[in-house]
């Protein structure tokens, strides 16, 4: 039995939880093509014949200006420190040195596999560039081309990861995919939504929490807050009539009912609260951990 802790690292927008909902064949972490989607560490775990591997999706690498942003980078933290193989990714169309920056401050103390992803945008003799440079790290152990937004074959990935899988036995149950709550799930397909009908800071000055779930026998009922850091953001939300709040409670039950193969009924409200990204106390209350 072979079984580990193995990470993904990459700057925002290179396919991390793209690549992590491809390994699983579930959605678990919420994807858009604006930066800083994934605020949170989200752990899924991949159990097959003989290993478990328990895959961290990371917030991307940056910066930070917020507490919240503090936050993320101890998540990226956090699941440095019980890596036991770590994946690097990269969009093989950026500039190699951008991530090569990024993955040397990761100072690495386990073995690496170079991601060149997004590969169905280029031609061939392009990635081979990127290739070249990387192969050439000392970070690098190995390295694989992938598409992880269009790739349905994950054979030659997996056999990367369990040729650095330690021996071991499973840490979590087999028939478990994550350790974090279903409701917390749900507030971030919530959270998804937002990130596709709304535009500049919108997304990023928004969270979403559940504040209740219920499983009755034949729905399941969810309530979320909508958490802004004002009232002008606020009416934006609701929009016109409640126009956009109908529109975002629409489509996120939607999303929430695939997710949980359930109806679902749910109930959207918005909240003020100034400044809830600087704010210690708002950030636990949120989930953004310690
Ligand atoms: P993250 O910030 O690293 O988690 O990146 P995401 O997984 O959220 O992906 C960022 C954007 O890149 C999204 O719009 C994805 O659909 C897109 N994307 C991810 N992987 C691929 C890929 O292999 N090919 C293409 N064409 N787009 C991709
Ligand atoms: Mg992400």
């Amino acid at each position: 039995m072979k079984s580990g802790f193995v990470s993904i690292f990459g700057r925002p927008n290179a396919g991390k939880s793209t690549l992590l909902n491809a390994l699983m064949g579930e959605k678990l972490a919420i994807i858009s093509p604006k930066v800083q989607t994934t605020r949170h560490r989200i752990r899924a775990f991949l159990n097959g014949e003989g290993y478990q591997a328990i895959l961290s999706d990371t917030p991307g690498i940056i910066k930070p200006e917020y507490k919240l942003h503090e936050k993320m980078m101890r998540a990226v933290k956090s699941s440095l420190e019980d890596a036991d193989l770590a994946l690097l990714i990269t969009d093989v169309r950026d500039k190699p040195e951008l991530s090569h920056d990024v993955f040397q401050a990761l100072r690495l103390k386990v073995p690496a596999v170079v991601l060149l992803n997004k590969c169905d945008k280029v031609k061939p003799e392009e990635a081979a560039k990127a290739e070249a440079f990387f192969r050439a790290q000392p970070y690098c152990k190995d390295l694989i081309r992938i598409s992880a937004a269009t790739q349905t074959e994950w054979k030659p990935l997996l056999d990367l990861i369990l040729k650095y899988l330690p021996e071991g036995d499973a840490f979590f149950p087999d028939d478990e995919m994550t350790d974090l709550p279903t409701r917390f799930f749900c507030g971030e397909m919530v959270r998804e939504r937002i990130y596709t009908l709304f535009e500049d800071e919108i997304p990023y000055q928004t969270t979403v929490v559940v504040t209740d779930f219920k499983e009755k026998t034949s729905l399941v009922k969810i309530t979320a807050e909508i958490v802004v850091q004002r009232e002008s953001q606020k009416a934006i939300i609701l929009g016109e009539g409640g126009k956009m709040i109908r529109r975002l409670g629409t489509e996120s039950r939607q999303a929430i009912e695939a997710f949980l193969g359930s109806k679902v009924f749910l109930e959207l409200f918005v909240k003020v609260r100034p400044k809830w990204r600087d704010n210690e106390l708002h950030l636990r209350e949120y989930g953004y951990g310690a």
